[in-house]
């Protein structure tokens, strides 16, 4: 029996990553899409159908026609700065979306869930190294957005017991595949890693330090980054969980420690090999101060083993990426 999970936003960063894993691992991935911010070139491991979560008689359609056993659901607007200036369009795109998903997905009887859900639902944490118990505060609409439907799937999973999701709260995602068949590729990313990357490849004339005041180290703000081949990974353990039959949960993915905007910019210089020009800017609107994960419990509930926790590594595989980007 073919193994079909539905992959939503399959095209896109994250995505691309896990159906590559997914493939390895035996599984069939069928990619669903809108190519918005994704590629097709990125779906190289599974059929890719070209459409909107918001349609749903395509949804019908498609889980008709390949009656996946689990549904990994990407597909969703990513930027904190964005979605403070434009939030109808986080919860449209992240919260309506999500819910034709998950109607079409009960109306089909299929019941296991893997949702992308951030750090950012945790708002400004008491507690740092947050855990999945601290409470659910957003202090952004993208956070707002993700928080709302990891409500709407507790809530789902009451009513219908057969129903089971994992949530899995991503901390700072970046990297790019170790054998440089995908990466990040969106037009003109806010994620400081990547926008590094590319001013030091001479994309941006500039890389601005957004807040200088933060009570931290340095007075940047920490975030917990991570490989995005370590986060696939997490994705494939999420799956074989709830396919063997695992209760709904939700996991942070982070490695656990913090690194600040300047040490990320000077590993940045160190590992490319080149310099550019840092400006110290004002706050951004959103952004909290720290954000580091806590991650026993995905360790000890999913065996969860990252391998590529390494700054450099991860900084070296993006730029490798960005020298020799496929699309
Ligand atoms: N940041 C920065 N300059 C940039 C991009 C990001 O100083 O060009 C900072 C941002 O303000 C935040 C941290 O880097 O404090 C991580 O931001 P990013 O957008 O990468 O991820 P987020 O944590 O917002 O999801």
């Amino acid at each position: 029996m073919k193994k079909t999970v539905l992959v939503t936003g399959g095209a896109g960063y994250i995505g691309s990553h896990v159906v590559k894993l997914l493939k390895q691992e035996g599984f069939e991935p069928v990619v669903i899409d809108n190519l918005s911010t994704g590629h097709r070139e990125a779906v190289r491991y599974g059929k890719l159908i070209v459409g909107d979560l918001k349609d749903k008689t395509l949804l019908r359609e498609v889980f008709k026609t390949y009656k996946p056993m689990a549904v990994m659901h990407f597909a969703a607007s990513i930027e904190v700065p964005e979605s403070v200036k434009n939030p109808l369009k986080y919860y449209r795109n992240n919260v309506c979306n999500t819910l034709n998903l998950l109607e079409v997905m009960e109306e089909s009887g299929i019941k296991n869930f893997i949702f992308s859900s951030t750090a950012a639902v945790y708002g400004i944490p008491e507690e740092i190294p947050v855990s999945e118990e601290a409470p659910l505060k957003p202090i952004n609409p993208y956070g707002e957005s993700k928080a709302t439907v990891e409500r709407i799937l507790r809530d789902l999973a009451v009513a219908d017991p057969e129903f089971r999701f994992v949530a899995l709260r991503y901390f700072n995602v970046a990297g790019a595949d170790p054998a440089g068949e995908l990466g990040f590729a969106y037009p003109n990313p806010t994620h400081l890693i990547i926008r590094a990357v590319k001013t030091a490849k001479g994309d941006f004339d500039k890389l601005e330090i957004f807040g200088t005041d933060y009570p931290t180290r340095d007075g940047t703000a920490v975030r917990d980054y991570i490989h995005v081949t370590d986060l696939a990974e997490a994705h494939i353990l999420a799956l074989k969980y709830l396919l063997s039959g695992g209760k709904s949960d939700v996991f942070n993915v982070g490695y656990g420690r913090g690194f600040t905007v300047k040490e990320v910019v000077d590993a940045v210089k160190r590992v490319t090999g080149r310099n550019f020009k840092v400006v110290e800017s004002p706050r951004r609107p959103g952004d909290p101060p720290q954000l580091v994960a806590k991650v026993d419990k995905i360790k000890r509930v999913l065996g969860w083993k990252p391998k590529y926790d390494d700054l450099d590594f991860i900084i070296r595989t993006a730029w490798n990426w960005e020298l020799n980007r496929r699309y």
